[in-house]
């Protein structure tokens, strides 16, 4: 999933500057379980905004702001209150706030209500964390499923560097040093051997962006 962070309310006032009539827009995928664009956050928005006096003439949440037929379909539904409109506020991924852009066919004013952070994974407490950084060249059959890409802050393939000091990483020293993380892995299954073959400088051809993967049939 894609994790987010709204943005701080008095930036949000500001990119309104001038702007009394707004929509909102949230997510009902990765921003409602971040809790920064599900219908309770949009709800508590909604409120903020009245009461610095802004007039929110609608909101919805589609199940996926990023899937371009669901836009277009809460939009068809919205026609009105979103024509009204002086600006939409979308809180969801960026993905989500390009995708209404481009299906908005009136030409509004549409802002990022969130930030975009990283794609993570959720531990059973509800943490995020960070594990792949989509580089498009996974090893993670060589490094015992421990991405060194995203979980070691150089993003060294062949670690650990000098740094490390008790497992912790040297930039920082609250966060396990992921090569000492994939060298424990290895000892658990008498696999330390593996760490004498030098890992090939990844193909960063295949991390060019922007990726546009087409539909399949
Ligand atoms: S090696 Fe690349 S694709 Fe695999 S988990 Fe790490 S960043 Fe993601
Ligand atoms: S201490 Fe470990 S995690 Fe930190 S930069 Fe060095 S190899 Fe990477």
């Amino acid at each position: 999933m894609i994790f987010t962070k709204q943005k701080d309310f008095n930036f949000i006032l500001n990119l309104l500057k001038g702007k009394s009539k707004v929509f909102l827009v949230g997510c009902g995928e990765c921003a409602t379980t971040c809790k920064t664009g599900g219908e309770e956050e949009i709800l508590e928005m909604k409120k903020k905004l009245e009461e610095a006096g802004k007039s929110v003439t609608g909101w919805v949440v589609p199940e996926s702001a990023c899937i371009s037929s669901q836009v277009k379909t809460a939009m068809a539904k919205n026609r009105q209150a979103l024509s009204q409109a002086e600006a939409v506020l979308v809180f969801s991924c960026g993905s989500g706030t390009q995708s209404f852009k481009e299906n908005d066919r009136m030409n509004l004013d549409v802002y990022s209500g969130n930030d975009t952070l990283f794609a993570a994974s959720v531990d059973s407490q509800g943490n995020f964390t960070e594990v792949c950084s989509a580089c498009g060249d996974c090893i993670l059959e060589l490094t015992e499923g421990i991405c060194p890409v995203t979980r070691c802050a150089k993003g060294i393939l062949n670690g650990p560097c000098g740094g490390q000091k008790d497992g912790k990483c040297e930039v920082d020293r609250t966060k396990d040093c992921a090569w000492i993380l994939i060298y424990k892995a290895k000892t658990q299954k008498n696999k330390t051997g593996d760490l004498k073959s030098v890992i090939k400088t990844r193909d960063y051809k295949k991390s060019l962006k922007p990726h546009i993967a087409p539909a399949k049939n």
